[in-house]
Order: C-alpha cells, then structure tokens, then sequence
C-alpha cells in the first residue's frame, strides 16, 4: 500500500469546478442562472459572503439587494424570461410605456412611447429585492450549480490550468474564476489590477415617493438645479409610487438627507413641478457616492471581471445592470466555443473582450456624457442638451437611435441571446 502524505490528502480533499463566481449581487446570480443554462454539464460554484435571500425568507441579512430600484432594458428582461425568472418578478415588475425628459427652466423636451418602440414598453422598473429573490429561488432549482454562502473569497492564488480560491477552512479550485465582487472589489486590488476612476463628487438620494396622481407607466427624467432627477413607475399602470433618483453635489447629499420629510418634498416638488400632481409622502432615503470606475484590465489566464467590479457606472441612464447583463450573455457565448485551452485560456477570454469592447464603450460614455451635458449650468451647454432634446423629440432617426442604445439594442452585436437561445 502507497502510503499517502498529509499534503496528498489536502490536495484530493479540494473541490473542483470549472467555474466559480464570486459575488452572489445581482450580476453574479443571473451570471450563475446563465450558465446553467447555457453551459449543461459544467460545474458552476457562486460563492455570496452574505446569506442569500429567498422569497420565503423575511429579513436576512442579504447581499446588495437593497431598497433601490432598477431600470431593465427590454432586452435585459428578455434575458430575465429566459432565465425563467420572470413569472416570480410580475408582482413586481411596471412596465414603462412612456418617457418624459425635461430640463427644468428650459424649453427643451422629449416624449417617448411605445409608438417609438414597436408598440412596446420602452423598459421595466422592478424592486431590487424582488429581482434578488427571485434569481435566487431559481439558483436553488438549477442542477449542476452548487451555492457557498455565507462564505468569503479570502485569496484568489493563480495556478497551472485555473486558480485556488481560499475560503477560509477550505480551498476550492476552478478553471475560471468569475469575478463580480462589486465595485470596490476586493479582488480585483488583490491581483493588483488598476481602475480608472473618475469622482463625480455626486451622490445618488434614492427614495420612493407617494404622490396624488397615477403615473400611468411613465417615467420622468428632469435636469435640475441640483443634478438629474428621474421618478420611476411602481405599483403596476394605475401605481401612486414612483422610485426616485436624485443626483446632488456630495457636499449637500447629507444635508438633503438630514431634511424632514416635509422640507425634502417641498424642495422635490419645486424641482420636479406638478406632473403627477401633490408629492404626499416620502420613504427611507439612502445616498450613493457616484463615481466612474473601469478596470484597467477585465480578463487574465483564468479570471474574468465582471458587473461593477468591470465598470461602475453614473446611474442617470440606468445602464450599469442592462450592460453587465449583455457582457454575461456575450461571456456564455464565447465560453460555449471553448477548447482544448479550457474556460480560462487567456485567448478565449481576449475574445469576450474584444467582443464586447464596443457595447462597453458606448455604453460608458452614454453614460457619463449624460451626466456631464446634464449637470452643467454654463448657456453653451445648456443650449446644446436642449437642441439635442428637440433633436430626439422631432427627428426620427435621432429618436431612434437614441432608443436603441438605451434599450440595449445599440449595436447589430450588443445581444447575442438569440443565438444562445438556439443553442441551449
Ligand atoms: C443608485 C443606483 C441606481 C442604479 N440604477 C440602475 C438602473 O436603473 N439600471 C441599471 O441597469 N443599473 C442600475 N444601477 C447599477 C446596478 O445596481 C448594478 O450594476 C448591479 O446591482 C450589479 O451589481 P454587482 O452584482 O456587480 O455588484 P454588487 O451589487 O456590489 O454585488 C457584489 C456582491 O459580492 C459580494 N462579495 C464581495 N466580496 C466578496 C468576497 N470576497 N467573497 C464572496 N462574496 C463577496 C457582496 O456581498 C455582494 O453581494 C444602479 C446603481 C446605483 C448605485
């Protein structure tokens, strides 16, 4: 008999997977779902620090599935029905069916609806919770994923043909780790990979907000004095609550919070006027520092950044989620060609990049040079967001584009689902 050595019995007693995702958010749930789905056969590991939340459960503490909102793209719900998570989502999903976007004391003004989009809403708005909720209970029903939380990626240590993740009391290894720890990243500073950053010296004030008349689907974006507003629709056509998101100066940011409840909702209706008649009532209000951070590098041998720990966005476009979805997509499709190289091999994971370097990059600078027209107070500025509002609002082929790119649908190439959806 071989006698068999202590370090011997460590190695055969570490787990192996082909994948393993770090980061149970919002990104690393539908990342997981995804290659179930399009990956049969693979051993998928998502590893959540936190304990993850199912529908049955009241109040765990949960990964960032917080009070906020987000904005879906028509095409990130498509993925979302595929993910077949979407039937647990209705209750609390509003459609968006009209947008109005207005620049407060100036003339310029857009007016979209479903007329620009086919006949369809031009998005969904749903609570982050339940969209938690919902990928999780579907995790739990996927075979072949395996779920590790609450439990903490420590190290990441590169290997031959994959990595070592250590948790602590144990070590698992994997051909690809998936990262998508959020934006501060632990990991990505870890394997020492520089970000771009740029401080917006903003934060988010988000809020959910009772007000006298029904919104009928439509969603609000007005520039203010402080920084863009947007009022979300909620509670189905006939909802009376909007989910509102305020960009100020991080400097007043704490002294808008500290306001009573009465004095925030006087200055929110000086700013945002009576479209949906009385602002009456105001929920808990939570800020965000905003920033811009890109990853100076998103793939190496065995390791793959992903959501807000590639990029960051300013939330004024609502693309941070809708963007990361569509990387996730583009991911599985390349990782389904993979070769003799494995699901690591650096050049397969060049060509996810490389592929959707263009979606990224357009998406980006929607995103800040949204911001940056839109918070600026200089006339030339001003004249030029409000000739561009008449641009969208009276030309179709500006309008046009202006949907696509915000609906995900930018590029020809931005939504490989379909061609992932005949294959699964
Ligand atoms: C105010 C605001 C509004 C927004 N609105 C929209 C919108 O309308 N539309 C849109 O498309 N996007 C929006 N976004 C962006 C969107 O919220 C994010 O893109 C989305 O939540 C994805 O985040 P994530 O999962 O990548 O990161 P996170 O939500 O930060 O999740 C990271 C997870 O990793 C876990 N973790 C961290 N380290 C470890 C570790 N070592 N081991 C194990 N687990 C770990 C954390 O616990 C956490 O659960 C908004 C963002 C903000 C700030």
């Amino acid at each position: 008999m071989s006698a068999t050595s202590r370090s011997d019995i460590a190695r055969y007693d570490i787990a192996r997977y082909d994948i393993a995702i770090i980061g149970g958010g919002l990104m690393g749930a539908a990342l997981a779902l995804l290659f179930c789905k399009t990956l049969p056969g693979r051993r998928v590991v998502l590893i959540e620090q936190k304990a993850l939340e199912s529908a049955s459960d009241q109040a765990l503490a949960t990964p960032n599935f917080d009070a906020r909102t987000t904005a879906l793209a028509p095409t990130s719900a498509a993925t979302l029905r595929r993910l077949g998570v979407w039937p647990a989502l209705a209750a609390h999903v509003t459609a968006i069916r009209r947008v109005q976007v207005s620049d407060r004391g100036h003339l310029g003004w857009v007016r979209l609806d479903t007329d620009s989009n086919a006949g369809e809403p031009l998005g969904y708005v749903v609570e982050n919770r339940a969209l938690g909720r919902a990928l999780t209970d579907a995790m739990l029903a996927c075979e072949g994923l395996e779920l590790k939380a609450p439990a903490q990626v420590q190290r990441l240590v590169k290997r031959q043909g994959g990595v070592r993740l250590e948790l602590g009391d144990q070590s698992l290894e994997a051909e690809l780790a998936v990262v998508a720890d959020g934006a501060d990243s632990p990991l990505r500073r870890q394997l020492g990979i520089g970000e771009f950053s740029k401080d917006y010296q903003q934060s988010a004030i988000i809020a959910n907000v009772r007000h006298e008349q029904s919104h009928g689907e439509t969603a609000f974006e007005r520039f203010t004095h402080h920084g863009p507003l947007a009022f979300l629709p909620l509670g189905g056509p006939d909802g009376r609550t909007s989910a509102v998101v305020w960009t100020w100066p991080s400097l007043q940011a704490e002294d808008a919070l500290a306001l009573d409840d009465q004095t925030f909702l006087h200055h929110l209706q000086s700013e945002f006027g009576y479209r949906l008649g009385r602002l009456q009532q105001v929920g808990v209000r939570q800020s965000y520092p905003l920033r811009l951070c890109l990853a100076r590098e998103q793939v190496r041998s065995g390791v793959v950044l992903m959501g807000n720990a590639a990029h960051f966005l300013h939330p004024v476009a609502g693309q941070g989620y809708n963007l990361a979805l569509r990387d996730g997509l583009r991911l599985a499709e390349v990782l389904q060609s993979a070769g003799a190289g494995g699901l690591g091999d650096l050049a397969l994971l060049q060509e996810y990049e490389r592929r959707q370097a263009g979606d990224q990059r357009n998406t980006v600078r929607l995103s800040d040079g949204f911001n940056e027209l839109f918070r600026a107070h200089e006339p030339h500025w001003i004249l030029l967001r409000n000739l561009g509002m008449i641009g969208v609002e009276w030309s179709v082929t500006i309008r046009d584009a202006f949907i696509r790119q915000l609906s995900g649908r930018g590029s020809r190439r931005a939504n490989p689902w379909v061609r992932l959806a005949q294959d699964s």
